[in-house]
């Protein structure tokens, strides 16, 4: 038995060369070679079965989550950025070259008029820079969660898609956080079409996108285990008192910095137990492995043995399942990660 797993090499166009941190320029974390190390060792386990699906999707399925006016703000900054750069970088006399990226200006957004006159108002941090290739990588990582998505809908059990760049920091009007579109939810999108959907979301960081496109959306289960936000990105949500809109089923879980195997597995058993309550039909796991004890970006302590462990308990609900990889920085431990990960999915 293998799991279906959806790949795409467009995620490769998608590279910037750094990002701002505490001052200073630093290597972007959320680079190609993610992809590359996630594919290598799942290859040499076995446990997958890889294909490129064709590219499917829909610019409805991309506005059944986002904004109209995100969308088409994306689409033209990638294919116009270079012609941005060099108006923008002439007024500096600064050299900018074919290859630039766009870093969104960090100034908070404020709702004077219409967000369509003010199109920066579409990504809120410099963490997610747009190149003139940026388009193309985004909207193939859409495409493979939005395959896997039809996957499952076609009686497909367990789908993995190694989406790239990730999305759920990628809310209904914003991209941030590495995350332009949002991937899960777009597939989750898709799912709600025949039936309730539960959400899951694993990452060290709280999944601020997710939650703040299924706020309203009874049909959803979302629950999110993440580093507090009083200390880590987000910041401004993932507190326990966010449980969405009238008669919405929201969890968050934040944990504190240290968090080990045996806290985080019974934080997430119990959040496991509220899922089940809810009796969904589908389940999605925004899958990140930046909670293992050597991620660079992050602090918790989790090990090989805590991802084999929570893929059990994932299997273990008995439910048509799409993972949809998000973050995870211990670039070359990726592979070794996703092994024990679906080792223990496929443990009966
Ligand atoms: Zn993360």
């Amino acid at each position: 038995m293998s799991i279906l797993t959806y790949f795409s090499p467009h995620h490769a166009l998608h590279n910037p060369p750094h990002e701002f941190m505490h001052g200073q320029f630093v290597p972007y974390f959320e680079m190609p070679s993610r992809i590359d190390y996630l594919r290598q060792g799942l290859e040499t386990s076995g446990l997958v079965s890889i294909q490129e699906p064709l590219l499917q999707i829909s610019k409805e399925a991309l506005t059944s989550v986002h904004d109209p006016n995100m969308i088409a703000y994306l689409e033209m900054l990638s294919g116009n950025v270079t012609t941005i750069l060099q108006k923008s970088f002439e007024m500096y006399r600064i050299e900018s070259d074919e290859n630039g990226y766009f870093y969104e200006s960090s100034f908070p957004k404020r709702h004077y008029g219409s967000k369509t006159d003010k199109p920066d108002y579409y990504i809120c941090d410099s963490t997610s820079p747009v190149g003139k290739d940026t388009w193309q990588a985004i909207l193939y990582s859409a495409n493979l969660a939005y395959c896997g998505a039809l996957a499952l809908l076609d009686g497909e059990k367990r789908v993995y898609t190694m989406c790239r760049p990730p999305g759920h920091h990628a809310g209904r009007d914003f991209a941030g956080g590495y995350c332009y579109l949002n991937n899960a939810a777009i597939a989750t999108a898709q799912l709600l079409k025949l039936g309730k959907v539960a959400i899951v979301d694993v990452d060290y960081h709280h999944g601020n996108g997710t939650q703040d496109i299924f706020w309203d959306e009874p049909r959803v289960f979302f629950a999110s285990l993440h580093a507090d936000p009083a200390v880590d990105y987000p910041y401004y949500a993932g507190y326990p008192d966010e449980t969405g809109g009238e008669g919405v089923s929201l969890v968050n879980v934040p944990l504190p910095h240290g968090t080990g195997e045996t806290e985080y597995l019974s934080a997430l058993k119990k959040v496991l137990m509220q899922l089940r309550d809810f009796q969904p039909d589908f389940l999605v796991i925004s899958l990140g492995f930046d909670t293992y004890k050597d991620d660079p970006m992050a602090r918790f302590q989790l090990d090989m043995s805590s991802y084999r462990r929570m893929g059990q308990m994932f299997n273990g609900l008995q439910l048509p399942t799409l993972y949809v990889q998000e973050g995870g920085y211990c670039i070359e431990k990726l592979g070794e990660m996703a092994t024990a990960f679906f080792q223990g999915v496929l443990a009966e």
